[in-house]
């Protein structure tokens, strides 16, 4: 088969289309895109107004994501590193927890600060330790439980699950239960242990940016909406119907009617506010955790070098389900942040809520089978949902999805 007039679409160019299409291109393949939006990205996107950057949502690209360090130029994002560890507002106090070994000021701060004990201090050194020999493929062939009762078996105490785990992992899981498989729990452990939270200078956003630009014979199509899929035809939601050789599929859709179905899978909301604010109460980056059960504000942080007029930029997250309008939501907020953080808010900027954000899956995975890879004949699919909900994970099937297509071809 000639290479480049074999037709191979992909649907969807967030973070595993792209991956795809590069993967592909990679061996001499011409894919096509087709993305229902105007942009490439997905759920990883940057607006950028008046010169401040912001993210859809807060995320950060752990550094050492085995996939990230293979198909991104970090150099070229200008990553900027959050601190490991976070600081914990509750009931008024203020206290730091860190990584001594990677940041000597967090020694003293962590050693007294009353959020757990000193075994449960141990204890997250020895897990530390224990997961950086655990190689990623053990963590996702281990058995698995909700976080909550890996953390308890695991012998912390419950104040340092309160004033810590569930508050950091809500952030990171986006539920506030921590029902989220341990198999997650462990390899964002881990990842955490053996690099840096970052976010790229010019916003999340600026990590799509970087591998769309990297195509060089893909067409992304936008404005391209599939409604149904067979084994050689993609329909268009506007009616016209697309032959092809192959179809990589990184969106949801039932197999047995090749229709698109992005309701059929539970999904994980936030929403993410931006203030400006009177004056910085602590450094960039670090992460604020509101520890108190009760409130909306999950977690804080100063991004980056971002001001308007002169003030700072406040980016918070809500995890929480609620049923608030947009202005009773800020006012909470801002009145929390005053309570628990001793933050007064300027000016409210902007808010996105995103309601698909992660999908709330379990039976975690690293890699699908090769023959869970195609679905059906010509069909392959890919995406954060069939492995587990992170940019590893979506660049990871992105890339074996294409090298199985092309290994069929
Ligand atoms: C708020 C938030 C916080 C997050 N935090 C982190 C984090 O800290 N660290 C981390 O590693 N990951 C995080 N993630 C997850 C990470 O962003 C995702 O795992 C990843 O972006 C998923 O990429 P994807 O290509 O699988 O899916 P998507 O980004 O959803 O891409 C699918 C693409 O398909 C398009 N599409 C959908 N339906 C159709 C259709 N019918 N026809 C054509 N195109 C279609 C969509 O528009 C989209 O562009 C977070 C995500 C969010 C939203």
């Amino acid at each position: 088969m000639v290479k480049k007039s074999t037709k191979i679409y992909i649907v969807g160019a967030g973070i595993s289309g792209l991956v795809a299409a590069k993967t592909l291109e990679a061996q001499g393949y011409c894919p096509v895109l087709l993305e229902t939006t105007d942009a490439a990205g997905g759920r990883v996107k940057t607006d950028i107004a008046n010169g401040v950057f912001f993210d859809h949502g807060f995320q950060v690209l752990l550094s050492a994501y085995p996939q990230a360090q293979k198909h991104l130029n970090y150099t070229n994002l200008k990553l900027n590193r959050f601190k490991p560890g976070a600081l914990i507002f509750k009931e008024g106090k203020t206290q730091r927890i860190g990584d001594p070994l990677r940041d000597i000021s967090a020694l003293f701060p962590t050693i007294f600060s009353s959020i757990g004990s000193l075994s449960d201090k141990i204890k997250i050194f020895t897990l530390t330790q224990t997961l950086k020999n655990k190689s990623i493929d053990e963590i996702f062939a281990s058995a698995e439980i909700s976080t909550l009762n890996y953390l308890k078996n695991y012998g912390f105490s419950d104040r340092i699950i309160e004033n810590f785990f569930r508050p950091f992992f809500t952030g990171i899981f986006l539920e506030e239960e921590l029902r989220t498989p341990s198999r997650m729990f462990e390899f964002v452990f881990k990842m955490f242990g053996e690099g840096y939270a970052t976010l790229p200078e010019n916003g999340i956003g600026a990590i799509s940016e970087q591998l769309a630009n990297q195509l060089k014979n893909s067409e992304i199509k936008f404005g391209h909406r599939v409604s149904k899929i067979s084994s050689n035809k993609i329909h268009l939601e506007n009616g016209e119907v697309l032959q092809s050789d192959a179809i990589l599929v990184t969106t949801p859709i039932t197999i047995e009617t090749g229709e698109h179905d992005l309701n059929n899978l539970g999904w994980k909301s936030c929403d993410n506010l931006y203030f400006t604010v009177e004056k910085k109460t602590f450094d960039e980056g670090i992460i604020g955790l509101v520890a108190d059960k009760d409130a909306f504000t999950n977690n804080l942080y100063y991004p980056f070098d971002q001001t308007v007029s002169g003030d700072p930029i406040l980016s918070v997250t809500i995890v929480k389900n609620h049923t608030l309008n947009e202005k009773d939501l800020v006012e909470t907020v801002s009145s929390e942040l005053l309570k628990h953080c001793k933050i007064a808010t300027k000016s409210f900027l902007r808010k996105y809520t995103i309601k698909q954000a992660l999908p709330d899956i379990d039976n975690l995975k690293k890699e699908l089978s090769p023959n869970k890879i195609k679905v059906s004949e010509n069909v392959y699919v890919a995406g954060d949902y069939v492995l587990n909900g992170s940019l590893n994970a979506a660049m990871a099937s992105g890339e074996s999805a294409a090298i199985k297509l092309m290994e069929e071809l």
